[in-house]
């Protein structure tokens, strides 16, 4: 073929190619909240579409997350947990989404996550809270690789439904994020948040779910673990004791346990903590997210 028959030949091509992706990026609009993400928050991110999209997914980091399908007005919402030493910086989001058959829809987003000076907490400790022997040292590993492995496991289902909820009221006695300078040495971050209150005030869980961890653990004490699906998971830690066994299916507001101050604690305390894929953030942000009524 000679070549400028050969360009003749593309152009039919191109002006189809063009097209498609112009059609699709009309019809899928994809939004964030809130509109400034800082590190250790959770991020909604929101894709309007048609309404007969059957699946539909977003893509962080080179990581896929979910994005609620069966939205009747064409909304769909899913979650992303910036973690807390995300690196300040612009990052694209993209969803994709398809119509059941060959039609594929894309759409991506810039989103700048914000630092955050989280602040420094100089603690004091007994020295065997702090400096541990070997024998010790192999419980607190084995028990960190066990968590991790938790985190980890991504379960299909959305068990949780609707807005979030505070498992005890109470001010809080440690936010989210802060270093920790224990007996003048650094010590990892705090990941959650500690809720001030009396021993034995009952905890409830933030959303329904299934617990999958109950167990007596060396710095958390006597934990319970909640698998929300969809890789968001909570934990309630240092309870005086725990109601639920592992397996049981729980709705929001659920009472799991009691508030105690077993583990590395110094008094009565609920330390609340939220994963989101892995991505270690702040409990308030997500009772902040307004939850839209298809959740
Ligand atoms: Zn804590």
């Amino acid at each position: 073929m000679r070549p400028f028959l050969q360009v003749l030949f593309l152009i039919p091509v191109l002006l189809l190619s063009t097209g498609k992706a112009t059609y699709a990026k009309d019809n899928l609009r994809v939004e964030h909240l809130p509109k400034v993400v800082k590190q250790g928050e959770v991020c909604l991110i929101r894709a309007l579409g048609p309404a007969s999209l059957k699946s539909i997914y977003g893509e962080f980091q080179g990581e896929r997350f979910p994005i609620a399908v069966g939205a009747k007005n064409g909304t769909y919402e899913g979650f992303i947990g910036i973690d807390m030493s995300t690196r300040p910086a612009r990052y694209e989001i993209k969803v994709v989404a398809t119509d059941g058959g060959s039609r594929v829809y894309s759409s991506a987003l810039s989103l700048k996550v914000e630092k955050v000076d989280f602040g420094i907490q100089k603690l004091s400790l007994p020295s065997s809270m702090v400096d541990l022997d070997a024998k010790t040292l192999e419980r607190v590993n084995k028990e960190a690789r066990q968590l991790k492995a938790l985190f980890q496991a991504f379960r299909d289902e959305r068990l949780w439904r609707g807005a979030f909820i505070r498992p005890v009221e109470g001010e809080i006695s440690a936010p989210f994020g802060l270093s920790r300078i224990i007996n003048g040495q650094h010590r990892s971050p705090h990941t959650g948040i500690d809720l001030r209150a009396e021993e034995g005030t009952p905890v409830l869980a933030c959303n329904s779910g299934m617990v999958v961890l109950v167990d007596q653990l060396f710095f958390s004490g006597k934990s319970v673990i909640l698998d929300h699906g969809w890789g968001l998971y909570s934990m309630y830690f240092h309870l005086s004791e725990a109601l639920v066994k592992e397996g049981d299916r729980i709705s929001t507001g659920a009472m799991l346990g009691r508030v105690g101050s077993t583990g590395r604690s110094t008094r009565p305390h609920l330390h609340w903590g939220i994963r989101i894929n892995g991505a270690r953030v702040d409990p308030l942000s997500l009772l902040k997210i307004g939850i839209h009524p298809i959740f």
